[in-house]
């Protein structure tokens, strides 16, 4: 759950407020990997099936400095690897079988094994960072919805760049049809400006409107390429 005066503080650092808030809510997430969760065994089931943490979420893992902390990253990533060799040595065991040739009613059974070996290696499940980032990014997303009725949140909402592709469509998909309803009033609001800034910069394009003040409008078509490529943007 988010306080108000953190979905406040999150309106007002501009970007998508979700983003800011599911981002920050990570450090919990960190704390607990590192100090508990690095040797309990679902944590570590779920971790080697992932293969590790995805590579945004493993770049701040390279920048611990602590032994202990080293430590723990050491065992962890020991776990991991281990249960990757392990498979990587199954599929080579069934690779050789396949290729010693042998009747050939046994190459079909082989065959249908080496391929289901591969497809056992190649399987990655979602980066548990990312999947704790999406969860908190519901909740945030609820609270925030929640919170419009507050005339103080209302107003910064209304201010704020608004929500990223990812989380307007993480909203749709979560919110009921009554607190979503506020939230895409305002959401709309923002895109259709977005849209006039950009038909406004293509308007100043034709040599008869070149010589026009240049104005915010300039700007409109790096923010429409990063609000639909998510990840942070608002509009
Ligand atoms: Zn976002
Ligand atoms: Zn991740």
């Amino acid at each position: 759950m988010f306080f108000k005066s953190e979905i406040q503080e999150a309106l007002k650092q501009g970007g998508c407020p979700i983003c800011i808030l599911s981002r920050r809510s990570l450090n919990n997430y960190y704390f607990w990997l590192l100090h508990q969760n690095y040797s309990v065994l679902e944590h570590i089931q779920e971790l080697q099936r992932a293969g590790g943490l995805c590579k945004d979420h493993a770049r701040p893992l390279l920048e611990v400095r602590s032994e202990m902390t080293t430590y723990c990253l050491g065992i962890m990533y020991q776990y991991i690897l281990q249960f990757r060799v392990s498979r990587l040595l199954a599929l080579l065991t069934q690779l050789k079988k396949s290729n010693s040739g042998g009747w050939f009613f046994l190459r079909g059974v082989r065959e249908e094994r080496l391929q289901l070996t591969k497809s056992s290696f190649r399987k990655r499940e979602i980066c548990p960072a990312c999947k704790y980032q999406r969860l908190q990014a519901g909740y945030a997303l609820q609270d925030l919805a929640e919170q419009l009725g507050d005339a103080e949140i209302r107003e910064l909402y209304d201010h704020s760049p608004g929500l990223c592709l990812d989380h307007l469509s993480q909203g749709i998909e979560l919110l009921p049809d009554n607190k979503l309803l506020g939230l895409l009033e305002v959401q709309a609001k923002k895109l259709l400006h977005l849209e006039s800034e950009l038909a406004e910069f293509l308007r100043k394009f034709n040599y008869i409107y070149r010589e026009e003040p240049k104005g915010e409008e300039q700007t409109s078509w790096i923010r429409a390429i990063r609000w639909c490529a998510g990840g942070g943007e608002g509009v």
